[in-house]
């Protein structure tokens, strides 16, 4: 089978690089990705053994190989949006559209995801179990992730895993990252209003300075991270807009400011926000102004799962070599609406180097000069494919 898949990769390899560059023209905002959708639904419908469901947002398109099939079923996942970014690549292929762009890579995940489509079609008669290719949208902005996850996507047929992969500048095409446990942080984004008294810049005692009291409310929760949770803990909480005022000499009345919290363990949240919360509101009294909080719901953390991981692991070290799978994966405080899965199923996703081998640094995901390199495609596909036929093997089971 790891002969037909190299074999196969190589056949479809040409037409997935040519369709990530058509994507990577083309990108689409979080929810608007439909000319993206119309794209990747063209081309699913062209593969045999595939059945492509109907969207259950508008934006996303969904497709099951072997659906009749009995046995366990392989939930992959690739997101499909880009960003507001103005491109600075100076590709051939460079976004058409002034200030979006695939500065995630997600335009190559989704080239991998349909690769692995078309090569899982050819061998879908080996495979015992079925295959759920999931195109998705919003990734970076509005949880397309969460969205799909309530309205089905793990149901009929029911998912028994999902897997996905991230393109990964900090290490090697030829490699991929991987470990078990919780990889990527919650977020719980959060307003914050401080209501004083205005007055004249030249008589402070006659108002409440709402700015004053912004300054000893963000200084204070600096304790949250330093003094109230456990060292071996990971924490952050960020205040990423202040605004107030509209003159030199004139105290405002009101201050807004708006930041972010991100932990990695789900117990962490509920002791994060009543710490903000009461910092914020007691340091408000403590000057004599008032202050409101509202604490939005932001992505859960995502957690890999033990087997699945090991079987992701496993994989990459018959197909890439011992040296090329890192298992020394910092947790990473970025937050990922593939969570959203693993929440509810076991689920496990892997980061694929793109960095050219002879490069030392490649630009950051979200930089304008980021563009998914075309290399790892193959590599991508065939963890895809052996990953699958490697659970479906195992009767849905992921192998230590
Ligand atoms: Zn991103
Ligand atoms: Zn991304």
């Amino acid at each position: 089978m790891q002969d037909l898949f190299s074999g196969l990769v190589q056949e479809v390899a040409p037409q997935v690089i040519a369709f990530r560059r058509e994507l990577h023209a083309h990108p689409e905002l979080s929810f608007q990705e439909h000319e993206t959708a119309r794209r990747i639904r063209d081309r699913l419908g062209q593969i045999a053994n595939l059945q492509v469901l109907p969207p259950y947002i508008e934006t996303d398109v969904v497709a099951v190989l072997n659906a009749d099939m009995p046995g366990p079923c392989i939930l992959l996942r690739a997101d499909i949006d880009a960003l507001p970014i103005q491109e600075e690549t100076g590709v051939a292929y460079a976004s058409t559209r002034q200030g979006v762009m695939h500065a995630c890579g997600h335009d190559g995940h989704a080239a991998t995801l349909l690769g692995t489509a078309m090569v899982l079609s050819r061998v879908a008669d080996q495979l015992p179990g079925k295959v759920k290719f999931v195109f998705q949208p919003a990734e970076e902005d509005g949880g397309g992730g969460g969205v799909l996850c309530e309205r089905g996507v793990l149901d009929e047929p029911k998912v028994d895993a999902a897997v996905a992969l991230h393109a990964w500048p900090y290490e090697p095409v030829g490699s991929i990252a991987i470990r078990p446990g919780w990889v990527m942080a919650a977020s719980n984004p959060f307003k914050v209003s401080i209501q004083g008294v205005g007055s004249h810049g030249a008589y402070p005692h006659r108002g409440i300075d709402s700015i004053v009291v912004a300054a000893h409310i963000i200084t204070a929760l600096q304790t949250i991270v330093s003094r109230t949770i456990d060292p071996q803990d990971a924490a952050v909480v960020t205040i990423g807009q202040i605004h107030a005022g509209t003159a030199e000499n004139i105290i405002p009345a009101r201050a807004e400011m708006e930041g972010t919290m991100r932990y990695t363990r789900l117990e962490l949240g509920e002791q994060l926000r009543q710490r903000l919360s009461r910092i914020i509101e007691h340091t408000a009294q403590a000057h004599g102004a008032t202050a409101r909080v509202e604490i939005i719901d932001g992505y859960p953390p995502m957690y890999n799962d033990d087997d699945l991981s090991a079987l992701i692991t496993t994989t990459g070290r018959e197909l890439l070599g011992e040296a090329n799978v890192v298992t020394a994966v910092p947790v990473s405080m970025g937050v990922e609406d593939f969570a959203y899965y693993a929440q509810k199923v076991p689920a496990a996703m892997f980061r694929l180097g793109v960095r050219p081998v002879a490069s030392d640094s490649y630009p950051s995901l979200h930089n304008p000069a980021f563009n998914f390199n075309d290399d790892a495609l193959p590599i991508g596909i065939r963890m895809f494919c052996e990953i699958a036929t490697r659970f479906l093997r195992a009767g849905g089971r992921g192998t230590k």
